[in-house]
Formats: C-alpha cells, structure tokens, sequence
C-alpha cells in the first residue's frame, strides 16, 4: 500500500497545456485518438492508439517520464519510465475542450 508507483513525480512541473490537440498533429494535419500531457513540460501528443503515437514519441526524444490524460473526466498519469499508471491525489486536473 505505501509502495511509491512512481519515482519520477519530482520531475512534474506546474504545466501550461500547449494547446487543444497534439502538438504535432495539427503541424501535419493528421488526427488522433486521445491525447496525454506531458507533465514536465505542457506538451500536449497523442496516444498509443492514435497512428503517430506523439506521446510516447515526445518521452523518447525529451525524456520527460510522466504524462497524465488530457481526456475530460479522466485523472490518471502514467509514468513512461515505470511503466505504472496511478492517481496523484490534489493534483491540478487537466482536459481539452
Ligand atoms: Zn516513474
Ligand atoms: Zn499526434
Ligand atoms: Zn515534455
């Protein structure tokens, strides 16, 4: 139960979100599934079931660990480096519109 999921929660930042949709996406006009934010940074990509992956592309080349959902009513992170998905209590809520 006290078993930290996640190691890497001190590299979360106080975010700005880039914007409504994948970053890189909308530069190539292709669509996606869902999106994931990047907690270090704000950058917004999207997921493991969108074609172009972004997200996940985004954690290779940055090497920023830790995204949460960018989908309305969904709370939960994901910690690319731990490969573990968890709820961080108090933490700020994030979704497109
Ligand atoms: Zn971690
Ligand atoms: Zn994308
Ligand atoms: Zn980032």
């Amino acid at each position: 139960m006290t078993e930290p999921v996640c190691t890497h929660l001190n590299e979360a930042k106080d975010v700005s979100p880039s914007g409504n949709g994948c970053v890189e996406c909308l530069a190539m006009g292709a669509r996606w599934v869902h999106l994931r934010l990047c907690m270090t940074c704000g950058h917004v990509g999207c997921c493991d079931s969108s074609p172009n992956k972004h997200a996940t592309a985004h954690y290779h080349t940055e090497d920023h660990p830790l995204v949460q959902s960018y989908e309305p009513g969904e709370d939960w992170w994901w910690c690319y480096k731990d490969e573990v998905a968890f709820e961080v209590a108090g933490a700020p809520k994030f979704s497109h519109t």
